[in-house]
């Protein structure tokens, strides 16, 4: 009687809702005029990230198509990005919402990050990370970067500018977006780039193998994988404790020629213990395989010994307490 009965309410179900697949994509499917765009945040080479309301506050990434494109292509892998990134929930990632799917109106609508990102703190407002603010910075990020390898996503663009920081909370964002946003030419910022298409800053998060393809116009096929990702977070890594980022000042050539034959920044100067480096060193690793993978950099930075862990009179468990009695 048991089975009769449920399968009394599967087909009930299967009345009412469509087809799993149809049900998911369109779930997503955000009508463009149901949102409000308030002021621009700012522009990326992909695209405009402008402030927006959706049931609440949002952040609305307008992607840059080219007008006069075939949309096909671009649509196709939009629709197969977007359909990876409603895959995620962990903390320390950006809450994906939904998207607009109709061109030429592509667009990712997040939730609002508040704070500022990485990149701000460390090369804007020359903010100092001490050592154990780095690791739990770091921390958080080995948990967000392991919780999307898990779920079989490449990020491919993490980046100081991509990892904000909310009251202490990391929030990752702009994950397995680097195809599809790549796909959309035209905009104008790419020609600032040299001839290679190559933004200021984005060089240094590159591991051996992706400088090595590096051809014109053909960054849709560079060999992303979960070791790049541990590269690029090295360089994170290097930016927060040392404010800076590595190979500073040097043209892209240089650096091209340097990383492609396996010459890593030097660590000479830099104030930090071995164990701090080693994470470095073995994230930068020339051969992919040597690299760590997160849990295991996450398990790394949690034994790193911590100084000064007595709390500060200023923590809240103490301020909630002496206001109790
Ligand atoms: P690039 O295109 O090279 O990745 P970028 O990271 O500056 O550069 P975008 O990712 O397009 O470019 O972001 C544009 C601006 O919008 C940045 O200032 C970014 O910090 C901000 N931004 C992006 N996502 C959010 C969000 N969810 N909440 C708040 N601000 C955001």
């Amino acid at each position: 009687s048991g089975s009769t009965d449920s399968g009394r309410h599967d087909s009930a179900h299967d009345a009412r809702w469509p087809r799993q697949n149809s049900l998911t994509m369109k779930e997503w499917d955000i009508p463009y005029d149901e949102l409000k765009l308030f002021e621009k945040i700012g522009t990326g080479r992909f695209g405009t990230v402008y402030r927006g309301s959706w049931h609440g506050a949002v952040a609305v990434k307008l992607l840059h198509v080219n007008a006069l494109s075939d949309h096909s292509v671009p649509l196709d892998t939009f629709k197969h990005e977007v359909a990876t990134f409603r895959k995620t929930r962990h903390e320390n990632l950006v809450l994906f919402m939904g998207a607009c799917m109709k061109p030429p109106r592509l667009a990712i609508v997040t939730s609002l990050c508040k704070g500022m990102t990485l990149y701000t703190h460390i090369h804007l407002r020359k903010d100092k990370f001490t050592a154990n603010k780095s690791v739990i910075v770091a921390q958080q990020i080995s948990q967000g970067m392991g919780y999307l390898h898990a779920r079989g996503i490449i990020h491919k663009d993490l980046k100081t500018k991509n990892i904000f920081l909310e009251n202490g909370k990391v929030v990752i964002t702009d994950f397995g977006l680097f195809s599809v946003t790549k796909l959309c030419f035209g905009n104008k910022r790419s020609a600032r780039g040299d001839s290679l298409g190559i933004p200021p800053g984005w060089l240094c998060y590159l591991a051996p193998e992706l400088v090595r393809a590096l051809r014109p116009h053909a960054s849709l096929h560079l060999p992303f994988s979960k070791t790049t990702d541990v590269y690029a977070f090295g360089t994170v890594w290097y930016e927060l404790l040392c404010g800076e980022y590595p190979f500073k000042g040097q043209p892209p050539e240089a650096i091209i020629w340097q990383v492609g034959k396996g010459v890593k920044q030097s660590l000479a100067n830099m104030q930090a213990s071995r164990d701090i480096k080693d994470i470095l060193m073995l994230c930068w690793s020339y051969r992919s395989t040597e690299r760590p993978d997160f849990p295991h950099l996450l398990s790394t930075l949690e034994k790193l010994p911590r100084k000064r862990l007595a709390r500060s009179p200023s923590h809240p468990v103490h301020l909630s307490r002496s206001a109790d009695s």
